[in-house]
């Protein structure tokens, strides 16, 4: 039965525990996914601020074209160098490429321009100057792909934003490379990992230290008796295999039962009260338990009946056992309604024949003590 429940109790906990590491791993992805979908929706609005400063720039130079403060020439060549200069943040710049692929301008990789970068792939094949176009020509839009950092070979995922400028066929872009923004991802989920399996540690001893103590209670509860700290009869009966098979490895060895009951108990109870019962209960415990030897057992084994179990050498041992509980236990003032009193015990003891079982025993103890009962009762009966 104990051992079920420590089953149970324990196979409980440890769902709990799992339960509440899942709980713990699904809120992780779920904020790791919500973190990347921020940081990706802050670099995209981020590009396309970029841009839309560079297209006023453009504008700008335009609007002095069309009034006549410049030439075409001139207004295109300071917006390019305008638009050049304008680095911003770490590895920022703008491109310019017109829509038949033609790269204008490209402080990244300047060898591409002058040249068509029509056909140009990223590492994974992917046409991103079409796409530009394409998206320049509706309006303006985003791409994503993977190209290196200035003055570094790898590749990198990277997100840029172009828009068109129709009037001078130029088509400006810039990008945001991702990578710092999946190592800052990376770091959250390292962190994150890192918390739940100390949370989960921590989680796992209080439910160790938890169930264990929560086992102890319940075995303590179940061996002994609440009101006089004895024994309970379940014990015994858990004990008896014990004490039988330690008797019969130990030749010339006696195990002796002691039954005892409280002479008119009822009267005790009726006349100063259930409490006052209680106190001569609770006295008697301590003066079981101070006078058994250590390695017997003193039981509450029912109301006001008590049993003792001892292994003895002789059979003269369990008779003076029994002789002095009974003698300290009548010794015993008691505080009663209007005056101290005191109990006597009627006792009865058996010792075990050969092969005997335990019931067997115990029976024949109840006997005797119904005897010491039938004579007059404040005494021990044992032969
Ligand atoms: P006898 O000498 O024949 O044993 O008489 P008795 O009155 O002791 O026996 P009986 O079996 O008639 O009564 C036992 C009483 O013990 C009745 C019951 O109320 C009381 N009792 C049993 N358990 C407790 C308990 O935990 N506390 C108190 N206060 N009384 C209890
Ligand atoms: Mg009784
Ligand atoms: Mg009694």
């Amino acid at each position: 039965m104990i051992i079920t429940n420590k089953i149970s109790i324990g196979f409980k906990l440890s769902i709990l525990t799992v339960l509440s590491l899942l709980g713990m791993i699904v809120s992780l992805l779920v904020f790791i996914n919500l973190m990347d979908t921020n940081l990706y929706k802050e670099k995209k609005s981020q590009t396309r601020v970029l841009v839309e400063a560079g297209m006023a720039i453009i504008a700008h130079f335009h609007d002095l074209q069309i009034r006549g403060e410049m030439s075409a020439d001139d207004a295109r060549q300071t917006a390019m160098d305008a638009l050049t200069s304008s680095t911003f943040g770490n590895n920022g710049y703008y491109w310019i490429n017109n829509r038949d692929g033609l790269m204008l301008k490209n402080p990244s990789t300047p060898e591409l321009e002058g040249k068509n970068v029509l056909d140009l792939a990223d590492l994974k094949g992917k046409s991103l100057f079409q796409q530009f176009i394409d998206k320049a020509k509706k309006g303006g839009g985003w791409v994503e792909y993977h190209w290196p950092k200035i003055g570094n070979a790898d590749p990198l995922r990277k997100i840029s934003y172009v828009a068109y400028f129709k009037p001078w066929d130029w088509i400006l872009g810039t990008g945001l490379y991702l990578d710092d923004m999946e190592k800052e991802i990376q770091g959250a989920t390292l962190r994150g990992v890192l918390m739940i399996s100390f949370i989960f540690i921590v989680l796992i001893l209080t439910s160790i230290s938890l169930a264990s103590r929560f086992m102890r209670q319940l075995k303590d509860l179940a061996i002994h008796d609440p009101l006089t700290g004895l024994y309970t009869r379940r014990y015994l009966y858990e004990l008896t295999p014990m004490y039988l098979s330690k008797q019969e490895r130990n030749e010339g060895q006696l195990l002796a039962a002691i039954f005892f009951d409280v002479d008119h108990f009822k009267k005790v109870n009726d006349r100063h009260g259930h409490a006052v019962g209680d106190n001569v209960l609770i006295g008697l415990g301590k003066t079981i338990k101070h006078v058994v030897r250590k390695g017997d057992l003193g039981i509450r084994y029912g109301g006001e009946e008590f049993v003792v179990i001892m292994l003895c050498a002789n059979k003269e041992d369990a008779v003076i056992v029994a002789e002095r509980i009974r003698t300290e236990a009548n010794e015993l003032q008691f505080a009663g309604k209007d005056d101290t009193f005191s109990v006597t015990l009627s006792a009865g003891l058996a010792y075990r024949e050969e092969k005997e079982d335990f019931d067997a025993l115990l029976k024949r103890a109840d006997e005797k003590l119904y005897l010491a009962k039938e004579s007059g009762r404040d005494r021990l009966v044992w032969k």
